[in-house]
């Protein structure tokens, strides 16, 4: 072992002795981080196919994300909302106008942005739509992956995620993924208050609805007085080549929830925005957090948001994915040994690897790792796929090469 091996070596063995065991990591210690690359402690250089999950998506440390950053944090970082202060009403006017919507609320991780959009549904649904005190149900799919706390587990099908982690909370109806007749049925029931759906189930592989379904959900939802509740955490911020994923089927969601590239990697930011209708349902005192809305969040959000605007990368997203799909279908067809399919929509693609193959996911990962690339597999079978928007035609090639070569060495 050399000495270098065992500076990585001694990182993973400090995690696992003092770290609790809920990860599975990848075995390569990240140190430093730009653009489209990683590198670890022993200085070898990744590119990174993962994106810490799409929080990643204008690459590591952006220097007007990382500038705004630094600029907001020698003035002022956070007050609380027991006062105003002088970044948020910039970014809540910034953030409003470019989605069109009425209001935001600020919060900062994921789960939150979920838990607050579960909450300010089931408001309105008492408020506005009438509901029975306690009665109010929100629909979720099969699959959903929108966080982690008690709420958001119990309306989830993932074992993994929910077992022994009851009581769960009431008030979810489980629907299959992409089946209109399903949700059709669902929606009968006058108590449902909303549908929080994911765009593209990115935590369950990258599953991509048929062409359509999302804008006959939004429509079936209208008619049943129903909000249409989108999480974009994963999908949204140019992921799949748009500014959201419900732009591509030309749906405003009733409530929108953004969370990781929001803060372009910096610092837990997420928001949920919707009209007045919903969002003036919260009163003062029913909700908050003490960080959400803290100024460094707000520059760092409008400085995020700017980036991949300003630069072009909700394009290079949809341009490079049709390139990427196409290359992957490719090795797909040299190799369908052990690739059972491949897809993707923008840079947000999947490799399914065939069950009986005898290989899994994780050793395919493993030896791209050792080919200069950075991905995770996803239930066992599944890798998905998912560099920072702004990498180049010429890099993504140089990774295809990579991907071609290991797969077809494997
Ligand atoms: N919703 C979706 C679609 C996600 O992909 C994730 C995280 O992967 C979350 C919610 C939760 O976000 P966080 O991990 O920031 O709580």
């Amino acid at each position: 072992m050399s000495p270098e091996t065992k500076k990585s070596e001694k990182l993973f063995e400090l995690e696992d002795r003092y770290g609790a065991h809920n990860y599975h990591p990848i075995p390569v210690t990240i140190d430093r981080g730009e653009g489209v690359f990683v590198w670890d402690v022993e200085g070898k250089k990744y590119f990174d196919f993962l994106s810490a999950y799409s929080a990643v998506n204008q690459g590591h440390c952006h220097p007007k994300i990382i500038s705004a950053l630094i600029e907001q944090a020698k003035k002022l970082t956070l007050t609380s909302r027991a006062f105003y202060n002088s970044s948020l009403g910039e970014y809540e006017k910034f953030i409003t106008q470019y989605f069109g919507y009425d209001k935001v609320l600020p919060m900062n991780t994921g789960a939150e942005g979920v838990e607050t959009a579960l909450k300010l549904c089931r408001k309105w649904a008492y408020q506005k739509k009438g509901i029975a005190a306690n009665e109010a149900k929100i629909i979720v799919c099969e699959g959903n992956f929108h966080g982690r706390t008690i709420s958001i587990i119990s309306a989830s099908t993932d074992p993994d995620s929910k077992n022994e982690f009851g009581p769960y909370t009431p008030g979810f109806m489980v629907i299959p993924y992409n089946d209109v007749a399903a949700l059709e049925n669902a929606l009968k029931d006058r108590t449902v208050a909303g549908l929080l759906i994911e765009p593209v189930q990115g935590e369950r592989g990258v599953v991509i609805p048929d062409e359509g379904y999302l804008a006959k959900a939004f429509d079936l939802c209208k008619k049943a007085n129903v909000l249409f509740i989108a999480d974009e955490i994963q999908t949204g911020l140019g992921r799949t080549g748009k500014r959201l994923c419900c732009d591509h089927e030309k749906v405003h969601p009733d409530i929108l929830i953004l969370g990781k590239a929001l803060s372009g990697g910096t610092l837990p930011v997420s928001a949920i925005l919707a009209n007045d209708e919903i969002m003036l349902c919260i009163k003062p005192g029913e909700h908050g957090s003490t960080y959400g809305g803290n100024s460094l969040a707000c520059k760092v959000a409008i400085a995020s948001i700017n980036a991949l605007e300003e630069e072009g990368m909700y394009d290079n997203s949809l341009r490079l994915g049709k390139i990427l799909l196409a290359e992957l279908k490719k090795i797909q067809q040299e190799r369908s040994d052990i690739i059972l399919t491949v897809r993707a929509k923008g840079l947000f693609a999947a490799i399914v690897i065939k069950e009986r193959s005898g290989r899994s996911a994780w050793e395919l990962c493993l030896a791209l790792k050792e080919n200069g690339l950075l991905a995770k597999p996803t239930h066992g079978d599944i890798i998905r796929l998912a560099p920072p928007l702004i990498i180049t035609e010429k890099q993504l090639m140089e990774c295809v090469d990579i991907l071609r070569k290991t797969i077809l060495a494997f």
